[in-house]
């Protein structure tokens, strides 16, 4: 790694006061949950199956995206923060970093640290589900309890509506209050940091060029080049939680 963009980083958090973290997938690889478009991302060995019209349309498409919920391997309620996690956390406590702003759904800034309504879930946390009509919170061994034996889809015991895994998933819509919070917190930042994500995935890839724009610094920290990776005051082509824990040390 080059130590002079590893000081220039610790530069620019020196100088920074209120920090925003725009994760991605990428920033969880090293806790062992693949990311999409990564090279062993999801999206090379076969499509997302989480279509949002299919799973409220077909009972069917529910039985089986619940039967293969509960028959994996738990890979995302597993998984522990890693380095990368840790580093962001430890941005936070030092009273640099205002938000996380993240398009995972594994919950791992939490677990690292970061207090919940620090962290913006602009795609929702797979951890629970909860009800599409009344947004009754169920957590995930209730579900489990209702699915099995029998593996009927679980329906709300409030108001009969249907259960789903509380994140954002293909053809939903985005949620209003996340994406209002995000947006003010862009707004406010002086550092806005990208940390794993292809930045393909709009509206959410339009927040680091918002940042800029706004007169924040950006950052990006991530294996590949993006398209935005021309726009940025720095760019790191490095393994996130090796670069993060050198900034915070
Ligand atoms: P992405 O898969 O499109 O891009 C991830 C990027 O991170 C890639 O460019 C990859 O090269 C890079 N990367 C991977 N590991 C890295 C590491 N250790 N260090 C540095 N760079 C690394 O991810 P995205 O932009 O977040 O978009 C995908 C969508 O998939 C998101 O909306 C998210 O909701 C969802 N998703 C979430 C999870 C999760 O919660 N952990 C996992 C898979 C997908």
């Amino acid at each position: 790694m080059a130590d002079t963009d590893i000081l220039e980083l610790r530069r620019l958090v020196g100088d920074a006061r209120r920090i925003v973290a725009f994760t991605g997938a990428g920033i969880s690889t090293e806790s062992g949950i693949a990311d999409f478009r990564g090279p062993n991302g999801i999206y090379r060995n076969k499509m997302p199956s989480a279509d949002f019209n299919t799973f409220i349309r077909s009972e069917d498409f529910r039985r089986e995206s619940w039967r293969r919920r509960f028959s994996g391997t738990g890979q995302i309620t597993q998984a522990e923060p890693n380095a990368g996690h840790i580093a962001v956390a430890a941005l936070y406590r030092m009273k640099k970093l205002t938000y996380v702003i993240t398009q995972n759904i594994d919950g791992l800034h939490q677990k690292a640290g970061v207090p919940d309504d620090r962290v913006i879930q602009l795609h929702g946390n797979a951890n629970y589900a909860a009800c599409l009509s009344c947004e009754k919170r169920y957590e995930l061994d209730e579900v489990r309890d209702m699915f099995f034996p029998d593996e009927t889809p679980p329906y709300c015991t409030e108001c009969g509506g249907i259960i789903k895994t509380a994140t954002i998933s293909f053809g939903q819509p985005m949620p209003v209050i996340e994406m209002q919070r995000a947006e003010a917190a862009v707004l406010d930042c002086d550092l806005f940091i990208v940390l794993g994500s292809s930045l393909v995935v709009y509206p959410a890839a339009g927040f680091p060029r918002l940042a800029q724009q706004n007169g924040s610094k950006l950052v990006i920290v991530n294996n590949e080049p993006t398209d935005l990776d021309p726009y940025c005051d720095l760019v790191l082509h490095q393994p996130i939680g090796e670069t993060m824990s050198a900034v915070i040390d």
